[in-house]
């Protein structure tokens, strides 16, 4: 008898029916002999809804009071789900995530869990109850309800299995698995039965929105196998884990894309020290986060700078940036948000020569222009035009060979 975290995206619990879906599913894993707690987000956009209305009530509303209210959703969900499985006359019960003992610090909308005492649910488990715990959401020291951050019940439900030593956690949304790059781009992208936390990780961070990075970090850290699988069908979903065997033909496992980038770009910066300090200190105060950052080694002391940022926070970047350039005597400062990224990812690339030259080559033949690049050990990025994003896309997958089984 092995112990399964279970964790159900918004869309798996969406209605009465979706529920009721749920639950036969969760008996199931009961019935094979396994202990299972189950972790649920709130109903459809119930977070979003609930956002909106406390922005009618008060513009800028009380964090405190923000997560009191949306952490509500998530309470509402394990509570349905448990009077389901009651339905079907078995033993459950659901648990707010403060009587299922996560624990945060003070951060309201962005609490980080400091500890899980898993005690009450090992008692419940022990009674024969199937334990349903709403996500997303703790409890700090002086018993004030935090969230997590948004999309962080797939962190509650890594950091219960993680806390009780669970054999796996199992992650159903309405995608079944973790594929080549995103489905909805390309039609011919292709499941992957594993991959590494590494690679996850690098394809969340890079655009590839399948999973909250929080919550695979928390994984890698307790070495808990992450399956990520679909709660509408039995297909066999992807494993996120440690050890995924090295295929021999393909060592890119995935290409994420984003189109969310701008790019910032100072002429004329002069170069001497102290410089990009001067720049990078005040954007990371105004809470500004900076990714790629490029500065060409100086012809007659004299650079460019150039960097990227969320389109969201372009003007806010701007306006940090611009009198700072005036000050320093750069020429001009340009912000443009028609930029975009495009990753290859795989552990296999490690060590292993010639896949930048491969990338390069791909995209010149497609004639996409590359306009930065940066890479890990794992990963190389190209920044490029935006509306080259989907060409880029496709034609990696296949200059890769990613369309064809391993
Ligand atoms: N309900 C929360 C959100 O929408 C948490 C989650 O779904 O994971 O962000
Ligand atoms: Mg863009």
């Amino acid at each position: 008898m092995a112990l399964i975290v279970q964790k159900y995206g918004g869309s798996s619990v969406a209605d009465a029916a979706k529920i009721k879906n749920v639950a036969r599913r969760i008996v199931k894993t009961k019935e094979a002999g396994h202990k299972v707690v189950v972790v649920v987000s709130a109903m459809g956009d119930t977070t979003d809804d609930l956002i909106k209305l406390a922005s009618q009530i008060n513009e800028s509303p009380d964090k405190r009071e923000l997560d009191a209210l949306v952490s509500t959703g998530e309470l509402v969900s394990a509570s349905l789900l448990t009077m389901a499985i009651h339905g079907m006359g078995y033993q459950a019960i659901s648990l707010s995530g403060a009587q299922a003992g996560i624990r945060t610090d003070t951060e309201y909308r962005q609490a980080r869990i400091t500890k899980v005492e898993s005690k009450r649910v090992v008692s419940e488990l022990e009674k024969g109850n199937i334990v349903i715990v709403a996500g997303f959401q703790g409890v700090t020291k002086d018993m004030d309800v935090t969230t997590l951050g948004r999309g962080a019940s797939d962190l509650s439900a890594v950091a219960l299995a993680a806390a009780l030593k669970a054999e796996r956690c199992e992650r159903y949304t309405d995608t079944d698995g973790i594929y080549t790059t995103d489905p909805r781009l390309l039609p011919e992208a292709r499941k992957l039965t594993e991959i590494s936390y590494d690679e996850m990780l690098e394809m969340v961070t890079y655009g590839f929105k399948a999973i909250q990075p929080r919550a695979i970090e928390l994984a890698e850290l307790y070495s808990v196998p992450l399956l990520v699988a679909s709660s509408f069908n039995d297909n066999p979903g992807t494993l996120i884990h440690k050890e995924v065997s090295m295929e021999i033909r393909n060592k890119v496992r995935g290409i994420a894309h984003d189109l969310d980038v701008a790019k910032i770009t100072i002429v004329g910066v002069p170069d001497h020290p102290g410089i990009a300090a001067s720049i990078f200190m005040p954007l990371a105060a105004a809470g500004v986060s900076v990714d790629t950052i490029v500065q060409n080694a100086s012809l007659e002391n004299i650079t460019d700078l150039t960097f990227t940022v969320a389109e969201s926070q372009l003007k806010a970047a701007m306006a940090v940036v611009e009198p700072i350039a005036k000050s320093i005597g750069a020429r001009k400062c340009i912000g443009d948000p028609r930029w975009g990224k495009i990753s290859i990812i795989g552990t296999g690339m490690q060590n292993a020569p010639g896949y930048a030259a491969r990338m390069f080559d791909t995209l010149s033949k497609a004639n996409i222009n590359i306009q930065l690049i940066t890479t890990s050990e794992i990963r190389i990025t190209c920044i490029i035009e935006e509306s080259k994003v989907k060409d880029a896309v496709r034609a990696l997958h296949r200059a890769f060979e990613l369309d064809k089984d391993k």
